[in-house]
């Protein structure tokens, strides 16, 4: 395994939050991943890549030791790993869009919370040393950070801390544990990291093709292809409005003289909003499409 060298090693989480959308990102990529979660990789079989499975707190560990050329890890992880440390042997290259949520302080609905200045001499739970302590540094208080690495949303009622600094999606847990969100600690999602070790000149390559496929994936995300009618003084208006459209396509329609098809790939999110100005502008049979495939 580990002699094929000329290969990319890819760190994913094995099981989790992060593993199927990242798994997802890398097939919609094209790469045909061998199915079954419980190995410890797998081979893409048609790019020269293999994927290790992992816990996602090692990832930024594998990346930055060069162990992996790249991997996918949550914001929260990746910083919590490089607070405090100089070199980080890393570098982020995407942000993925799935896997948000939010690192947040929190307290039983009793207690007084006027802004971090409340946090003096408190005790606070959490998994996130790093981050709290820098949060705490920044605005200035001096607190006792208590070290869990789970259930910290019971700290309170365990009293082992009066405050909890954890990970918010829904708010959900926080609720079903009758605690309150207060200040937010760091906002979080999936990013796909590139080690900054050197690489041969053949992996500097397969990189570059892997990360040309990724971000196309990403472009196309947001991307929309947008075509519509329009008469040939309202062109103008039209194009102003698109959203991130460069240099639209514009061809004649046939057999209605002064009148043009419209064909643009619009960069940014087209909203009904925007249909609406094209269509007061003098457009009309708009048609809005997803784009499968992009390269740039
Ligand atoms: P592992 O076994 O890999 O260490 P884990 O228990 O640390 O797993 P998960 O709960 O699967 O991790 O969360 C992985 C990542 O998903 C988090 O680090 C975070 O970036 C992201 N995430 C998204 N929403 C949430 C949430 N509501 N709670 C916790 N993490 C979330
Ligand atoms: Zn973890």
């Amino acid at each position: 395994m580990l002699s094929d060298r000329t290969r990319l090693h890819i760190a994913l989480q094995k099981s989790g939050r992060l593993s199927d959308y990242s798994r997802e990102l890398l097939r919609d990529a094209g790469f045909r991943i061998q199915s079954g979660k419980n190995s410890l990789t797998a081979r893409v079989e048609n790019f020269p890549a293999e994927l290790m499975f992992v816990r996602d707190d090692d990832i930024p560990t594998f990346v930055s030791d060069g162990v992996c050329e790249f991997g996918i890890v949550g914001q929260n992880v990746l910083e919590e790993f490089s607070a405090e440390r100089t070199d980080l042997g890393y570098e982020v290259l995407a942000e993925l869009g799935f896997g948000r949520c939010t690192l947040k302080l929190a307290a039983p609905e009793s207690m007084p919370y006027e802004g971090p200045a409340s946090l003096a001499g408190q005790r606070i739970a959490t998994s996130y040393p790093r981050l709290l302590a820098r949060f705490l540094r920044e605005n200035d208080v001096d607190a006792t950070i208590v070290t869990m690495s789970g259930a910290v949303e019971l700290a309170p009622r365990l009293q082992i801390a009066s405050f909890i600094c954890d990970l918010v999606s829904t708010g959900a847990t926080l609720e079903a544990n009758n605690l309150r969100a207060l200040d937010t600690v760091l906002d979080s999602q999936a990013v796909l990291i590139r080690t900054t070790r050197p690489m041969d000149a053949t992996r500097a390559d397969i990189a570059a093709g892997m990360m040309s496929r990724i971000e196309g994936v990403l472009a196309t995300k947001e991307s929309k292809y947008i075509m519509m009618n329009a008469p040939g003084e309202a062109l103008k208006q039209i194009t102003d409005i698109l959203p991130g459209a460069e240099a639209p396509t514009i061809v004649p329609l046939h057999g209605r003289p002064g009148n043009f098809a419209v064909h643009a790939v619009c960069q940014e999110s087209v909203f009904w909003e925007t249909l609406q100005k094209l269509k007061a502008a003098g457009a009309s049979a708009i048609l809005v499409v997803p784009i499968e495939k992009m390269m740039m």
